[in-house]
């Protein structure tokens, strides 16, 4: 294994030689050595259910038993598409492994649907493993951020600053945008909040000039009942979700209006017919995660749940609050839900270049070792803490208190 990881991010990520795990058990992993960390990662919120939920569980454990995979629909996908129906008011559903795969879909059939190819995203985005989006503004234009990338991955990607509907018209005026790709609120370089009236803008921009607009809810479908493009009212065409509702269990999923749906109908791929769209992979849609995520749905993300991890995120960040004002550090902690973290400026953040201010890797780095070394595994540089459903306000005092501790330490 290359660095000695089965996948790079296992080292990469954290930036200190890995930690290899033996179990977890609620919002707590142990290694191999015996010692427990309280998670406020949450695998980047691809746990958020917790480790070893016995809903998750049982519903996992009996789908094994009687088979994980057949590569045709079972009654658990119906009831996931109503429920989502339900929940996110998006009424048509397709299934892939990740929310990396979802987007790739979803910007393929964009592409189809306007007949154009280029695409735009936000300065600070993230949205998955997909050439077109691995790409950067730098000082001579937009180009690939990460290495193996094909030459001209950047060809068709304009990124625009958060918060820029000025920007954002200036982009999509050459009517050449197939999609408009965007988180509610970005979430991959800490937080950045959308200004009012940003997100109806970029619809309504997005409708005049005739382009898709997709919400990228990966992650903050976890911050409210429903997805944030639910609990804020937002329009859109494609809705992508993923990660936390697999439970561990491979899995991504797109939401698409209506008449989208029409379209992907009448072009599925058929082995011995025409040309359909370039969707689908044999280990999508399995049995498996089927289950795991109707599990979810149906036994934790309850309304109960969401008022319960939005209280204990508000905790954390009153809490987070509290000490950078006892110590007189003039920052101010992220909050938008479960997630807060540290802003390292007293304005919270408009744009990506405002965010970066907060990206201090030596910051986040020596909490991190700090925090582990105490019992806590702490979030990933791109992320703040995040209190998971597994997670009690007992755990987020815990957070608080070492956290205390750190910052005392590194102001010595
Ligand atoms: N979209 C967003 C907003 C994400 O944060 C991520 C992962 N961090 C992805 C897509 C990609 O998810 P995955 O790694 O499951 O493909």
């Amino acid at each position: 294994m290359p660095g000695g990881v089965p996948m790079a991010w296992m080292k990469g990520l954290y930036r200190t030689p890995p930690i290899f795990v033996s179990h977890g058990e609620g919002a707590t992993f142990f290694d191999v050595d015996g010692n427990g960390y309280l998670d406020f990662n949450v695998c980047d919120l691809s746990m958020t259910m917790g480790y070893g939920h016995p809903a998750i569980e049982e519903a996992v454990c009996s789908q094994i038993h009687r088979g994980a995979h057949f590569l045709l629909p079972g009654e658990d996908a119906i009831v996931v598409s109503e429920l989502l129906a339900e929940r996110t008011g998006i009424p048509c559903w397709q299934f892939t492994l990740s929310a990396s795969g979802a987007n790739t879909e979803v910007l393929r059939i964009a592409r189809f649907l306007t007949g154009r190819d280029k695409v735009v995203v936000f300065g600070g985005h993230y949205h998955g493993h997909i050439d077109e989006t691995l790409v950067d503004r730098k000082d001579d234009g937009v180009k690939q951020a990460l290495l193996g990338l094909p030459r001209d991955a950047a060809l068709d990607t304009r990124i625009v600053p958060f918060n820029s509907l000025e920007s954002l018209e200036a982009a999509l005026v050459n009517q050449d945008v197939a999609l408009v790709l965007t988180e509610p609120a970005l979430s991959n370089c800490n937080i950045v909040l959308p200004e009012p009236g940003f997100l109806a803008g970029v619809r309504e921009l997005t409708q005049r000039y005739g382009s898709l607009l997709c919400l990228d809810e990966a992650h903050t479908f976890q911050f409210a009942d429903g997805g944030l493009g639910r609990h804020w009212r937002l329009g859109c065409d494609f809705l992508v979700l993923g990660k936390g509702l697999g439970s561990g269990v491979s899995f991504g999923l797109y939401g698409m209006t209506d008449d989208i749906a029409h379209v992907v109908a009448r072009h599925i791929d058929i082995d011995t017919g025409p040309a359909g769209l370039a969707t689908g992979g044999t280990l999508y849609a399995s049995a498996l995660a089927m289950a795991a995520a109707r599990a979810a749905l149906e036994q934790v993300l309850t309304p109960a749940a969401f008022e319960r991890v939005t209280r204990l995120g508000a905790r954390l960040a009153d809490g987070l609050d509290g000490l950078f004002e006892s110590k007189n550090l003039p920052w101010k902690a992220f909050r938008l839900g479960p997630r807060s973290g540290y802003c390292l400026a007293s304005e919270l953040p408009k744009n990506f270049n405002e965010a970066e201010v907060s990206l201090d890797y030596e910051f986040i780095d020596s909490r991190r070792v700090f925090m582990a070394n105490r019992g806590i595994w702490d979030a990933v540089a791109s992320a703040g803490p995040q209190v998971s459903f597994a997670h009690t306000a007992s755990d987020v005092d815990r957070y608080l208190a070492t956290a205390g501790l750190f910052l005392d330490e590194l102001l010595v």
